[in-house]
């Protein structure tokens, strides 16, 4: 048979995807599973926004569209995400993606070259898609630590240290996934300082949790001094607007816009012509939808911590944004024999009916940082409480009477 490229063989994948084919395989069976596993909201998209979408079908605006975006979804992203960050974006540097996943890898091509050791350094725990996009790209992947004592914000020595004459791009990610950590714009300050000695090294702020913010404002790196030219901004519809399925991410930088736009043409050609007017009616119009939603976010994070912290040997720190608890697993993983978070996730979706995902789904694991496992807490208050009751009685009753 005629073999496959490194590339292929070297991408990787987004284990959430496959977590979740276990188990709508085990609810196929008639199990009860409860699911923490996808993070995407729970709610429908926005009636106005879903309405623009009819209507432009009706009005047969269905067409290809420039490989930028159609103007009027440009200019209302570029407002928006502006207006954010307390900067002017002019629309002609925003760029409209079938979601913000596409520009992690438009960045990396555009600013990596293919096996000349060009080095990456992104989050870890982090969104799987940076490492293998790194990889396929044929770029080197090096990791930046997040801890636990930091409440998941890295140290900017830590940066420091693992910048070479071959660093090429630094991917931020803020509110984060899988932590649900933030970095402050202290932390910004201190980050942004770091690069203003390595003028070379092009920054992609990943901010589609921009908008799901629990305490303080929204900081970019791309409002600091001298960041703006050399940031990649990704935002969204996804995660604000409760628009996954709909696909549409915008991204920004003066530069690179040009270059993603090339990009889009190789690939999608265009975002769906469709939703992009749904994304013009959800950037221009009414926002108490997306208001109500973040603030039952909130309120499903505190209600959702407070119980994991009273699960035997569990503790969780309070996540600043996005919808993921991340949880400290060590101790539970100890008192029920499971050798590790990855054993105790497989035994809590077969025994107890719970569907997590653990932290090696989010890169190798940070040394001496412990057991960690994500729950995307987008879900209803009764499938947290059901949830995580479940795993207490679990590891209450598989503890040896600890
Ligand atoms: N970045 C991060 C950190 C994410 O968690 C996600 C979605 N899970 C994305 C990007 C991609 O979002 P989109 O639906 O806009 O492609």
């Amino acid at each position: 048979m005629p073999a496959t490229s490194r590339r292929t063989a070297e991408l990787g994948t987004e284990n959430a995807f496959v977590v979740l084919a276990e188990v709508n395989e085990l609810v196929r069976q008639g199990k009860n599973i409860i699911s923490f596993c996808i993070g995407q909201p729970d709610f429908h998209t926005p009636v106005n926004i879903q309405d623009a979408a009819v209507k432009a079908i009706r009005e047969g605006r269905h067409g290809y569209t420039p490989s930028a975006g159609i103007p009027e979804l440009r200019a209302a992203a570029a407002a928006d995400m502006g207006r954010l960050r307390g900067i002017a974006i002019d629309p002609e540097h925003v760029v409209i993606g079938a979601g913000a996943k596409p520009f992690i890898a438009y960045t990396i091509l555009c600013t990596t070259d293919y096996g000349v050791g060009d080095e990456v350094i992104y989050p870890n725990p982090g969104f799987p898609i940076y490492e293998s996009q790194i990889l396929a790209c044929g770029a080197v992947p090096v990791p930046l630590y997040l801890r636990e004592a930091r409440d998941f914000a890295f140290d900017p020595a830590e940066l420091e240290a693992r910048i070479t004459p071959k660093t090429k791009l630094l991917i931020l990610n803020s509110p984060h996934n899988p932590t649900g950590g933030i970095l402050t714009k202290k932390d910004l300050e201190d980050i942004a300082a770091v690069l203003r000695r390595h003028p070379d090294i092009w920054i992609f702020a990943d901010e589609i949790y921009s908008r799901l913010l629990y305490a303080g404002e929204f900081a970019s790196i791309a409002s600091l001094a001298g960041m703006y030219e050399r940031t990649i901004i990704s935002d969204g519809a996804s995660k604000t607007w409760a628009m996954t399925g709909w696909r549409i991410g915008f991204a920004s930088n003066p530069a690179l816009a040009p270059h993603f736009v090339r990009w889009v043409t190789n690939t999608d050609s265009c975002a769906s012509h469709i939703s992009q007017w749904a994304a013009v009616e959800a950037l221009n119009g009414p926002q108490e939808e997306p208001r109500k939603m973040r603030d039952s976010f909130r309120a499903r994070r505190d209600l959702i911590v407070g119980l994991l912290n009273r699960v035997p040997g569990v503790s969780c720190k309070l996540p600043g944004g996005a919808f993921y608890a991340w949880p400290n697993v060590t101790e539970a993983c100890r008192m029920i024999g499971a050798k590790d978070s990855e054993a105790l996730r497989k035994r809590l979706l077969n025994e107890a009916g719970v569907a997590v995902l653990a932290d090696i789904h989010f890169g190798a694991r940070v040394p001496d940082e412990g057991q960690h496992i994500r729950f995307s807490y987008a879900a209803s208050n009764q499938a947290i409480e059901e949830g995580v009751a479940r795993m207490a009685e679990f590891i209450r009753s598989n503890s040896g009477g600890t």
